[in-house]
């Protein structure tokens, strides 16, 4: 199997003028991106620093993003992708606990690190000629990238996939779905989620082009869809959530997008609506619904939804029973094999022993998710634990619920997630304060939110906040969390 790396450098050499990537007005060609991730691998290979030893990369959507992914692993480094929405505490989390070597910046970073922060233009602006050998690249076991996602100790935890998980990922998408004919690639989530995982490198290693859509135009409905008007897209990939918030305007259909073939969802449950909505809207299109976490690199499983599935089924399958890497154990925990598994998470190898146990001589990944079969499918029946998908993104509870402990005003906290149906909306925090309040409810609530925003992104900051005197248990003397969940609801 060719590596990623590879594959990208046989499309750059047959076709350098072809365009890789385009975000607003700016745009990178096979060319550049091969020529200008040498130089940033030929910068980082003189410094002095440990083969393997993670780069952290700051920034949001755009071309020097990739070059500097690229870079590094072509220096023989894991990197370590970090959106710039992220708070600083939690930028600094990650950059201490990775043991990173450097961060490499591609927007304007506002924490101090005990590192050195080079900004990929200056490190490009120093270094002209440059050309790395194959021998250099992150081979096969090695790590290749690293991402972060929330953990229930109360800090997130950094998933290692190498170079050969990932080889065999973007080779399974290849075998199974229509994304070979040359077209454009909608990159819609954050590199630092591993959505993005799923357009990035089928994509580049295709000889695709990517076409990027920034936080900013996503909260601006009207530049959002004039981009995805000019953007040529033929393979979309998000969360179901985000395709949920395109289909609130009318004018989202085939028309406005005409090239759009193939809708691939992963990352939390595909609403029925949604699809066959999109069915209506978009009759050109395939869509399927992809299952898998973080830690078995993007998805492992799919369905292609038909109109019989959603007539026969109130939910949609996430794969047929014969997926052979894909299994329930007696509890009825979804488990993944197979070899697009980390190597487990950095650091943590308590945690990488308890999430990736050998049973009968196989690795396999414990999902935490809830599985059932009917007819021939496995369908997706909630968590075993405190993790939830709100609004497509991954949250542990617990995660939130300790860094709200850890503000000074509060003296216990538990987080509960409001529902609507089986989809998660909201959280509320219910939080014992250690003095009485004397202001109002909503200005100790401003306060404590204000307090959050350098601790946790906005994603995971509860929407409401809710005072009580003590917390309830249950008969065992554990927080009772389903009678909050019920109070939510009066
Ligand atoms: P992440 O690591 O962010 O990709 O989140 C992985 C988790 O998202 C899985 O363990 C599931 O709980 C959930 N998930 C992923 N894909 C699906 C799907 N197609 N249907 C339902 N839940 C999903």
């Amino acid at each position: 199997m060719l590596s990623i790396l590879a594959s990208i450098q046989q499309v750059a050499l047959q076709n350098p003028n072809n365009p890789a990537y385009h975000v607003n007005n700016d745009s990178l060609t096979y060319g550049e991106l091969w020529h200008l991730s040498d130089c940033v691998a030929q910068y980082l290979m003189e410094l002095d620093l440990k083969r393997q030893q993670p780069i952290v990369v700051y920034g949001h959507m755009s071309p020097l993003q990739i070059v500097a992914f690229l870079g590094a692993v072509k220096a023989g480094h894991p990197y370590v992708p970090v959106d710039s929405s992220t708070p600083s505490e939690r930028l600094q989390f990650i950059t201490q606990s990775s043991g990173a070597g450097l961060v490499l910046t591609t927007e304007e970073v506002l924490t101090s690190f005990k590192i050195p922060v080079v900004a990929v233009k200056d490190l490009l602006a120093q270094t002209k000629n440059a050309e790395t050998q194959p021998g250099a690249w992150v081979q096969d076991e090695e790590i290749y990238y690293i991402i972060y996602t929330s953990g229930s100790t109360g800090n997130p935890k950094g998933v290692q996939i190498t170079a050969n998980n990932l080889a065999h990922f973007v080779a399974w998408m290849n075998e199974n779905f229509p994304i070979q004919a040359p077209g454009v690639f909608l990159n819609q989530a954050p590199y630092s989620f591993d959505l993005s995982v799923m357009d990035l490198y089928p994509a580049l290693g295709g000889g695709h082009t990517l076409y990027a859509i920034t936080q900013e135009q996503i909260a601006n409905p009207k530049s959002l869809f004039d981009h995805l008007a000019v953007s040529g897209t033929r393979v979309w990939t998000s969360t179901p959530s985000f395709a949920k918030m395109c289909l609130m305007n009318k004018e989202w259909h085939q028309q406005l997008m005409p090239e759009l073939d193939t809708f691939l969802f992963c990352g939390e449950v595909l609403p029925k609506s949604v699809a066959t909505e999109l069915m209506l809207r978009f009759p050109k299109a395939t869509i399927f619904n992809l299952y898998g976490p973080t830690e078995t690199t993007v998805a492992v499983s799919f369905v292609e939804v038909t109109a019989e599935l959603l007539r026969h089924y109130e939910q949609l399958p996430i794969a047929p029973v014969s997926e052979l890497n894909l299994s329930l154990l007696e509890t009825g925990e979804l488990i993944i094999s197979g070899p697009t598994l980390s190597a487990g998470y950095l650091g943590a190898p308590d945690l990488t022993q308890r999430a990736f146990p050998t049973v009968d001589g196989t690795r396999i990944y414990k999902t935490g998710d809830i599985g059932y079969e009917k007819n021939g499918y496995l369908f997706f029946g909630g968590r075993t634990d405190f993790q939830v998908k709100l609004h497509g993104y991954r949250l542990e509870i617990e995660e939130i619920e300790k860094k709200i402990e850890n503000l000074a005003p509060v003296s216990s906290c538990v987080v509960v997630p409001v529902k609507e149906g089986d989809e998660v909306v909201s959280l509320c925090a219910y939080i014992v304060l250690r003095e009485p309040l004397v202001e109002k409810p909503f200005q100790m609530t401003k306060q404590l939110k204000s307090l959050l925003t350098d601790y946790l992104p906005s994603y995971m900051i509860p929407k409401k906040f809710s005072y009580i005197d003590t917390l309830p248990l249950n008969i065992n003397g554990k927080v009772d969390r389903k009678r909050l969940a019920v109070l939510e609801y009066v």
